[in-house]
């Protein structure tokens, strides 16, 4: 077994056997059926450990795809030898999880006064490990937009964890450094030790100011009359510590001005050729559609242009581009 595999192993233990315990601690104050069932099930995967058939389907003896089994470390069967059964119950739970997750997008329509909003959002999958949210509270628009690591439920899990601590710590009305501090730390206690999220927390107030922390993510865009300027990330992924220092960046707005936020999804994007899209792709659309058009547009003709440079390629992560206009003039001032 090579290094790589006997530390992806291990880190697969100690999830197993943090998840044992806790299990064990539930059974001592309750006896449930299916929580035994659940730690049998881990039991047995630590025993395929132990024996070095972790991995190794039941059924055709064939390597169980390693994203898979990140997804489910208790999985025993290859997706391809499930019974019709267990398929049906697999794509139920997956559609399930893909109507709860787009039910906690912020809606299409969102009327901000004084700002123009727009996004899209597309998993590559069923579900999506990105989050996007808007918020506004105390006369202030929060916005954030994170990439968890990893694909599929157990990254759509977390950012829906995610939601709910960002959710839970904006009306708190701290200043972005004690938000960001606390829902590193947070985040840090739920996640598993190797999961993490990148993510672009903004402020904005009803007279322009902006404030931006970038932790770990893909650069923030903001399109202004003079042109594109980049914010790169300034603070660590969130998860990765459990206590850490924020940088936050501040600016000020003029009216018309642009934030976009974006997933790699976007700037990873690639074509036939095996050329990626680039932040640089994207940067330029921007300042060719900036300021003449409004974020609906804006995200319109990314969507376009991305689907025209991907032709015949399949989408491979998920994808998520926000636009945030700055533009006091069309209505009244956040109340
Ligand atoms: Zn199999």
């Amino acid at each position: 077994m090579a290094i790589g595999e006997t530390v992806y192993v291990n880190s697969v233990r100690e999830q197993l056997l943090a998840g044992r315990a806790r299990l064990s601690d539930v059974l001592a104050e309750s006896e449930s059926e299916h929580v035994l069932r659940l730690l049998d099930e881990v039991d047995s995967a630590l025993h395929r450990i132990e024996h070095g058939k972790f991995g190794v389907c039941e059924v055709c003896v064939g390597v169980v795809p390693s994203e898979q089994l990140a997804e489910n470390p208790l999985l025993r069967v290859c997706l391809d030898c499930l019974t019709p059964k267990q398929q049906r119950a697999l794509e139920y739970d997956l559609e399930l999880a893909a109507q709860i997750q787009k039910g906690l997008l912020p809606p299409q329509e969102m009327a901000f006064p004084g700002w123009e909003i727009s996004y899209h959002y597309q998993p590559a999958g069923m579900v999506s490990g990105d989050y996007c949210d808007v918020m506004k509270d105390d006369g202030h628009l929060n916005f954030i937009l994170a990439d968890v690591s990893g694909k599929g439920v157990a990254a759509a899990m977390l950012a829906s964890n995610l939601r709910a601590v960002f959710r839970s710590l904006i009306p708190l009305r701290l200043s972005i450094e004690d938000l960001m501090v606390r829902a590193n730390r947070l985040f840090h206690e739920s996640a598993l030790p190797n999961q993490y999220a990148t993510l672009v927390f903004g402020r904005a107030s009803n007279d322009g100011q902006l404030e931006l922390a970038n932790a770990g993510h893909l650069p923030a865009l903001l399109a202004g009359k003079s042109g594109v300027t980049i914010f790169e990330s300034n603070c660590k992924p969130l998860g990765f510590f459990s206590d850490d220092s924020v940088h936050v960046v501040r600016a000020r707005m003029s009216p018309g001005d642009t934030v976009v936020l974006y997933t790699d999804g976007v700037s990873e994007a690639s074509n036939p050729d095996g050329e990626e899209y680039g932040i640089e792709g994207l940067r330029r659309l921007i300042a060719e559609q900036h300021p003449s058009c409004c974020p609906a547009r804006l995200v319109d003709a990314c969507k376009q242009r991305l689907a025209a440079f991907r032709g015949t390629m399949e989408r491979a992560d998920d994808e998520t581009l926000l636009a945030l206009q700055y533009s006091p003039g069309t209505s009244a001032a956040i109340v």
